[in-house]
């Protein structure tokens, strides 16, 4: 190899092996393979390299894969989560607090198991092996089906707190927009999701856990407020979408959602 200019491959054959690569790393650490084997000091270093050669190739930056975020979980929030997404989960959703959740289920699981996939997992942990990413999906996916069979408990005739239901919209609070729905299976109750701006492309609408109970009537999103994000991050904070025509920066939305939200 002599490494001249003229034998570098064009930058969108640099960008498609750079997407490559970051697809096929990510499925590996996420089956549990060792970043520093190659020669990352953890899997943030490697993220932020990734980031980094992304933003080199002018190229969207990659977002977060699920399985790196860090969140804490209930199989309600579980539920709504699967409510939102609606289908089963994928290796690519299990975080880490969903990969830790899916133990803790299952630990608390009382033995014996009639299900035979989760009668062997559980016996795996008993073991001392963890669950792979694939497995906790597996493990996850059991818990909502059996969540939503199981009809909920009465409510505790005094609950800690009143029980306003907010109605479904959109929120805004500490700079942070929420779209407020109802969960379309299992539980039926209200929850919240939060708009993630992604550079460059539509943002993503993300769970919010316990985000609801945070939330009152009184902090339904204004019109001034959604024309103020929209022109802050040019995206639409009704639906996320990236404003690119002048007057829908200028109004802060899209026309379909102005129109929506009037
Ligand atoms: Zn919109």
């Amino acid at each position: 190899m002599t490494g001249t200019a003229a034998a570098l491959p064009s930058r969108a054959r640099r960008q498609e092996i750079r997407a490559r690569l970051f697809q096929d790393a990510s499925e590996r650490y996420a089956a549990g393979a060792d970043p520093r084997q190659d020669g990352y000091t953890d899997l943030e270093d490697w993220f932020e390299t990734q980031v980094a050669e992304f933003r080199r190739l002018k190229m969207p930056v990659p977002e977060r894969p699920g399985w790196m975020r860090t969140d804490d979980w209930t199989l309600e929030g579980l539920v709504a989560l699967a409510d939102q997404l609606g289908r089963k989960l994928e290796p690519d959703d299990v975080t880490p607090g969903l990969r830790r959740f899916a133990t803790a289920w299952l630990r608390s699981k009382p033995s014996p198991i009639d299900f035979e996939y989760l009668a062997e997992m559980k016996a795996r942990l008993v073991g001392g092996d963890k669950l792979t990413i694939p497995q906790a999906k597996g493990v996850l996916n059991c818990a909502v089906a059996e969540a939503r069979r199981t009809p909920r408990k009465a409510t505790p005739a005094t609950p800690a707190a009143p029980a306003v239901e907010l109605d479904a919209g959109i929120y805004f609070k500490d700079g942070t927009v929420y779209k407020v729905v109802r969960a379309v299976y299992g539980s039926r109750k209200m929850y919240a999701k939060r708009l993630v701006p992604v550079e460059g492309a539509r943002g993503r609408f993300e769970y919010a856990p316990g985000a609801v109970r945070e939330l009152t009537p009184a902090d339904r999103m204004t019109i001034e407020q959604g024309r103020e994000y929209g022109a802050l991050y040019g995206m639409c904070a009704n639906c996320g979408a990236v404003l690119t025509a002048e007057d829908s920066i200028e109004a802060g939305m899209g026309p379909i959602c102005r129109a929506k939200f009037a």
